[in-house]
C-alpha cells in the first residue's frame, strides 16, 4: 500500500472561489495582501463556507474509491488558520467517511514537517506544497481543474490515481 496524502481546499472542495470572493469585497488583494488575507481566513465561518463550497471533480465518491481498491492509505493533509477551521474540516470529513485520517497543519508549517514523505503520494493544487514534498523523497501530483503542463504529474479528478500507481 502506499501512503497517499490529499489536499483539501481546492482539491476535495473548492473553498477558495468563496473566499476570494468575499476578499473582493473586501477590496483586499490576494496576492499582495498575504497577512489580510490570512486574517480573513481565521475569521470565516468555516461550518458556513463548508457548507456553500463545491465538491471538485466527484472528489468524496473518488476518496471512497480509492479506499476500496486497498491499493493507498490516505490521509487528509491541510493547512489551517484556526482551530475552528481544523474542527469544521474534521467534521465534514468524519461526516463522510468511517476511517479516514486527517492531518491539520498550522498554516506557518510545511506540510512535510507533519508527516513522513519519502514515496508517499501527495494531491495538492499548490505547486509550491509540491514542491516541498519533492525535496524530501515523495511523489508530487498536482490537481487542476483543467489539464495543464507542469513539473508534476497533472490530475483532473482523483479517481486518475488508480490508473496511475
Ligand atoms: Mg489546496
Amino acid at each position: 500500500m502506499k501512503n497517499l496524502y490529499i489536499d483539501f481546499d481546492g482539491v476535495i472542495l473548492d473553498t477558495i472561489t468563496p473566499v476570494y470572493n468575499l476578499a473582493k469585497k473586501l477590496n483586499l488583494d490576494v496576492k499582495t495582501q498575504t497577512k489580510e488575507i490570512g486574517l480573513l481566513y481565521s475569521k470565516i465561518d468555516w461550518e458556513t463556507l463548508i457548507e456553500e463550497s463545491e465538491e471538485l471533480s466527484n472528489s468524496i465518491n473518488s476518496i471512497k474509491e480509492l479506499k476500496e481498491s486497498g491499493k493507498f492509505n490516505i490521509s487528509i493533509l491541510t493547512h489551517i488558520n484556526s482551530l475552528k477551521e481544523a474542527k469544521a474540516k474534521i467534521e465534514f470529513i468524519n461526516n463522510l467517511f468511517d476511517d479516514l485520517t486527517i492531518i491539520p497543519v498550522p498554516k506557518s508549517c510545511p506540510k512535510t514537517m507533519m508527516t513522513q514523505t519519502k514515496d508517499a503520494i501527495l494531491v495538492d493544487d499548490y505547486s509550491g506544497n509540491l514542491r516541498l514534498w519533492k525535496e524530501k523523497g515523495g511523489i508530487g501530483v498536482k490537481y487542476t481543474k483543467e489539464k495543464e503542463e507542469c513539473e508534476f504529474i497533472n490530475i483532473t479528478s482523483l479517481e486518475e490515481l488508480l490508473e496511475i500507481f
